[in-house]
């Protein structure tokens, strides 16, 4: 359904899940993406087709058979018929959805649980947050994550934060003038599994957005956007102007035709 919808360029507050199945999801209520926003995903049911116990088809909906339509829409496995078929209101696919993951050890779990407690009561409707505490095998990574070979960096990552062995916080807390960019960005790339490319992301995550991603991707691509091939220095040059903002305005140049 997500594929169909997103070809469409529709959206639904699907399961958080690839893999959750809207006929029970949509009995029990449904919380799922954006239900900040569009509701829960029952609420987005118009009507629906049920098989009754002796055997009837009937539709049910606001104006026809509104009792039965209100029992479906949260009674999950208790639902006393077979529903054969929905009509759900759709929204508009969201123009771009972003995520960030910030991992800390175990012994701040307290500080983290306040600070989102308090971000929570704050936020904006169309942003979720959510907590795992977790020992994950690589398999998670690789399996549910599917984050293939990176994988094993992630777990080694993860591992040594909450050994205390890697420390990331420092990264994010210290100004520019305490640490350069260059800094930090040497710093990231001694991480497992973090070459330029991931430095360069990590960076702008932290609010530094100085240097210029350039890869076997980036740099293609702006041959195409800007009509034709450069070296690195002339790009450079090019985005010199924007200081430390210089990346941030690379790429959003690059991803422009994102949105
Ligand atoms: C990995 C995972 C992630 C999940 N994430 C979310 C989430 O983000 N948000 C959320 O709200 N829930 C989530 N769930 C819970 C999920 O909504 C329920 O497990 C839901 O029941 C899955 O639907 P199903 O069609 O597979 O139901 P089943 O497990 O097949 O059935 C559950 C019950 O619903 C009844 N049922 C199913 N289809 C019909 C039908 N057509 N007519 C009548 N009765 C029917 C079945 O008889 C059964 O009693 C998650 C579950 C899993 C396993």
């Amino acid at each position: 359904m997500a594929d169909a919808l997103d070809a469409a360029r529709l959206a639904f507050p699907l399961g958080h899940c690839g893999n959750v199945a809207v006929g029970g999801y949509l009995l029990g209520g449904g919380l799922g993406w954006n239900s900040g926003q569009w509701g829960i995903a029952c609420h987005a049911i118009e009507s629906a087709d049920v098989v009754m116990a002796d055997g009837s088809l009937i539709r049910v909906s606001e104006l026809e058979n509104p009792e039965i339509f209100w029992a479906l829409r949260g009674a999950g496995p208790a639902f006393f018929g077979i529903v054969t078929r929905y009509r759900l209101r759709l929204q508009p696919s969201p123009r771009a959805i972003t995520e960030a993951a910030w991992v800390y050890p175990i012994a701040r779990v307290a500080e983290a649980t306040r600070w989102m407690q308090a971000c929570a009561a704050v936020m904006p409707v169309n942003v979720e947050l959510s907590m795992a505490m977790a020992a994950a095998p690589e398999r998670f990574y690789r399996d549910v994550v599917r984050a293939g070979y990176r994988g094993a960096y992630l777990r080694t990552l993860a591992a040594g934060v909450a050994a205390g062995e890697i420390e990331l916080e420092s990264l994010r807390i210290a100004a520019p003038d305490e640490l350069a960019d260059e800094e930090v960005a040497e710093r990231l790339l001694t991480l497992p599994g973090v070459g330029p490319y991931a430095a360069a992301h990590v960076m702008m995550l932290l609010g530094r957005h100085s240097r210029l991603i350039l890869d076997s991707w980036s740099r293609p691509k702006w041959a195409t956007v800007n009509g034709r091939k450069a070296s690195d220095a002339t790009i450079e040059r090019r985005f010199r102007r924007y200081g430390p903002y210089a990346g941030l305005a690379f790429w959003l140049r690059l991803t422009e035709d994102w949105a």
